[in-house]
């Protein structure tokens, strides 16, 4: 075994993650998994949302010099535009400093400690690394941080567009997508207005780097909720497909080590206060938004709603506000709801998510929420805001049957409503059930596509 380990730790993966927190946290997670298992890891990182190295003593840290454009590094820049630029914006930074680690093993030769790079895993929304990687001759494995559905997506946009379902018409929004069912119009990432022709580049061109430069794709999810996608996607490429997820449950990376904001811990004694199953958790993730209107009708819904709940407020959930604070309360809220409620502006959600006092999940659907939600049987109400979130709102609701949506507009009659019959309703406990036996299926997820990953990267040649 310990010779086994000593050859693997010849072996060198290089990991590039995109600097958002729905993308660190997958990546990071890979990488403990991997160093776990023998392999050496480096860390190839933007300095813009850069992860703390000293959370990690067991991986290697390099910067890559990229220069950020504003629209990047502004916080609520537009996120289409955010890829774009930073695909471009990585490219050669990626390409210099994954050529000099490729150098370094010419220099050093079989240093055990070193270890000769043996393949990157890049983001595969940066299509540019992937290509990047692939043009230096070093195996590529794309890591999909969102569902294989949403993959799927994205490999028949160029389909998908020939036939007119994108850009999303107004008139067939209720259709079902052919070979993509359940998924409707409306539930396909959003691609319209001035940004639809950058957006489907950007697509095609995530699948094209996928298609012409990836030997593997990993993919952060598990055959228990998503074998057909998987075995489709597998049929689609002729490339190994593994299906890692979940992430956060198979790497045992606390949650601490990847998070890019400080967590209000004070949450978790607040709800240790609480009945079982008595509170709602609302967040929107790290980089959502709603609209002044929105987040107003939110707030009194809860309020309306009567239940309890522990609300993410975090600087920026409210458009075109102050990104440096969080956005005010609306007059009178707090006074409203001050026996009732909690607002904080980061929690430490997966042992939010885990506490008995958690009866459902207000949530904007993001892949790791998602996951994170299913993992501890906590029913969602959901309210999908832009990219991949539709697609994983639609699976929630009409394919595993733990979630209802809050409604098309916020309002707070509907949201009180929603809260209502997730929260307390028949229908809530029916869903509460479903949740239950995802939850056993998630824990009994096996660590065989692993062990093939580590087998897959074991054998390439260093
Ligand atoms: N998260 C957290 N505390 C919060 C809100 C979010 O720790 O208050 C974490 C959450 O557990 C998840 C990640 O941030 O792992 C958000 O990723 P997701 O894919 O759900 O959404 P995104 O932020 O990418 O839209």
């Amino acid at each position: 075994m310990a010779g086994q380990e000593q050859r693997r730790r010849r072996h060198r993966v290089v990991l590039f993650p995109l600097p958002f927190q729905g993308h660190v946290t997958p990546m990071l997670q890979l990488a403990a998994l991997l160093h776990s298992r023998g392999l050496a890891v480096t860390v190839l990182h933007t300095a813009f949302n850069a992860p703390d190295p000293a959370r990690h003593p067991e991986l290697a840290f390099v910067p890559i010099r990229e220069a950020l454009p504003d629209e990047v590094t502004c916080p609520g820049a537009d996120i289409a535009r955010q890829l774009l630029a930073l695909n471009t914006a990585c490219e050669a930074p990626f390409r210099d400093a994954l050529a000099s680690l490729l150098l370094l093993r010419g220099r050093r030769g079989q240093d055990q400690d070193q270890g000769a790079v043996a393949c990157a895993v890049v983001d595969g929304q940066c299509y540019a690394a992937v290509d990047a990687a692939a043009q230096l001759g070093v195996p590529v494995v794309a890591l999909r941080t969102d569902s294989a559905a949403t993959f799927r997506t994205m490999l028949a946009f160029p389909r998908l567009r020939d036939a007119g379902y994108v850009p999303i018409k107004e008139e067939m929004l209720d259709e079902l997508v052919p070979d993509l069912e359940p998924l409707r119009v409306r539930d396909l990432i959003r691609v319209d207005g001035s940004d639809a022709d950058a957006l489907c580049g950007f697509i095609a061109r995530v699948a094209g780097a996928v298609r012409s430069s990836a030997s593997g794709v990993v993919v952060n999810t598990f055959e228990g909720i998503e074998a057909p996608e998987l075995a489709k996607i597998r049929r689609e490429l002729s490339l190994p497909v593994f299906a890692v997820g979940p992430l956060h449950l198979l790497s045992r990376a606390p949650a601490e080590q990847t998070t890019l904001r400080a967590p209000d811990g004070g949450c978790l004694a607040w709800l240790d206060t609480r009945p079982p199953r008595s509170v709602l958790y609302v967040s929107l993730g790290s980089v959502a938004t709603v609209g002044h209107a929105a987040f107003e009708e939110m707030a009194w819904g809860l309020a309306g709603s009567g239940v309890p709940f522990l609300w993410v407020v975090r600087p920026g959930l409210v458009a075109g506000g102050e990104e440096e604070a969080p956005p005010p309360l609306p007059d009178g809220f707090s006074e409203e709801i001050k026996n009732r409620g909690k607002i904080v502006t980061w929690a430490p959600q997966r042992e939010v998510l885990a506490h008995a006092a958690i009866g459902a999940f207000w949530t904007h659907c993001g892949w790791n929420s998602t996951l994170e939600s299913v993992c501890e049987g906590v029913p969602m109400l959901v309210q999908p805001c832009f990219a991949d979130q539709t697609v994983n709102a639609r699976y929630v609701t009409h394919v595993w049957g733990v979630g209802t949506e809050v409604g098309e507009v916020i309002e707070r009659g509907i949201v009180a409503e929603a809260v209502a019959k997730v929260m307390v309703g028949e229908e809530g406990a029916r869903m509460r059930e479903r949740a239950h036996r995802l939850k056993m299926e998630a824990s009994a997820a096996t660590s065989l596509s692993i062990d093939s990953l580590i087998h897959y990267i074991s054998s390439l040649p260093t």
